[in-house]
């Protein structure tokens, strides 16, 4: 077993969920201010909501860790896979008996599943490839149902919760804990980290340092903490980046097939704005082209960068649009006073 502080106190009653409404249950889930611990950080009771205002009728327990060097969740399957499994149920509880699956991408766990047999849960093995646990890419492989980038999962009919996040649901329902520590791969060993821990208390401390995996994190500094969002904490890799020698193979390798070395090209020159905008938007952060660059170039900050970019410069333009009407609405309102004054003007002169 992994080593974790002792808790010595709860902060609410243990909740017997079993024979709990769901009302009581979703009030716990808020109260203990639960969140996406997969990476997106959405509030899980606004899921619950949205799969119970959409009827879905499946919830996916997300094992399959994509990242490479990231063995959080797997380590969280090995040693904690009843508890995991019970918050699966509490989530189900909140729903219409949807049906539960528990999806991953290590034969182990799966094996581990098989031989225990789980009564109303069924364990799907999926390909360990990049982007595989992206929510939309999970869905697909599973069922062969695309969801469209403008729709939520669950207004489809499916919840996707990462195993951490049931994890936290069991503790905070079953035990009346709220989240006080998650599972992290700490520089490349996996490790339970109290919330809120800077990452320059954690010990081993370089000049560049990311929240996240190497692939998909952010660049952090020794101030930033650890959240429940944290599934990683890893060096950077900027220290060796060098130029592109133009192999195509972060293109060859994008799961969304984007041109990535053109939109590269076009972030790195000076040329603005950026044209191939849709394209950096449809970006959904796998994280495989960076893993795959021979010249390790850390696209995905320069693709999220490049992201609040057009960003901005859609917003930019709205306020243009909106500048240029508010102007012409403006010019004709003084006309048309313009013309009433000179009608009223003309209209007395005639008396
Ligand atoms: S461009 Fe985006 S979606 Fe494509 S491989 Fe890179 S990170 Fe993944
Ligand atoms: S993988 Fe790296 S070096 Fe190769 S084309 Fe893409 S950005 Fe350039």
């Amino acid at each position: 077993m992994l080593e974790r502080q002792p808790r010595n106190k709860t902060d609410f009653q243990p909740l017997d969920w079993r024979r709990s409404d769901r009302d009581d249950i979703m009030a716990r889930i808020a109260a203990a201010g639960l969140i996406g611990m997969g990476g997106a950080g959405f509030p899980v009771v606004a899921k619950l909501r949205s799969g119970i205002q959409y009827a879905a009728s499946t919830i996916i327990a997300n094992g399959v860790e994509c990242e490479p060097g990231v063995n959080a969740d797997r380590a969280l399957l090995r040693h904690y896979l009843p508890d995991v499994l019970e918050g699966l149920r509490i989530a189900g509880a909140c729903l219409a008996k949807p049906a539960l699956i528990l999806a991953v991408s290590d034969q182990s766990i799966y094996q581990a599943f098989v031989d225990k047999g789980e009564l109303g849960i069924t364990c799907r093995l999926v390909a360990d490839a990049p982007s595989n646990g992206e929510e939309r890419t999970l869905i697909g492989s599973l069922f062969s149902d695309e969801i469209p980038t403008t729709r939520y999962p669950s207004q489809c009919g499916y919840i996707v919760f990462n195993v951490a996040t049931l994890f936290a649901i069991c503790e905070a329902v079953r035990d009346g804990s709220r989240p006080r520590d998650r599972l992290v791969t700490l520089f490349g060993e996996e490790t339970w980290v109290e919330l809120d821990t800077k990452l320059g208390d954690i010990g081993q401390t370089g000049a560049t340092l990311r929240l996240g995996s190497t692939a998909t994190g952010r660049m952090a500094s020794n101030d930033d903490v650890v959240s429940l969002t944290t599934n990683a904490v890893e060096h950077g890799i900027d220290d060796q980046q060098r130029a592109c020698i133009h192999c195509g193979w972060c293109d060859a390798v994008c799961p969304r097939h984007l041109p990535v070395e053109a939109m590269l090209r076009q972030i790195q020159s000076a040329t603005r704005p950026i044209t191939l905008s849709s394209e950096v938007n449809a970006c959904f952060e796998c994280g495989a082209c960076v893993v795959q660059c021979p010249s390790a170039i850390p696209l995905l900050d320069l693709l999220r960068s490049a992201k609040r970019e057009v960003e901005n410069e859609r917003r930019k333009q709205v306020a243009d649009l909106r500048f240029q009407q508010h102007t012409v609405r403006a010019a004709e309102t003084i006309k048309q006073e313009s013309i009433t004054r000179s009608t009223r003007i003309e209209t007395r002169r005639q008396w």
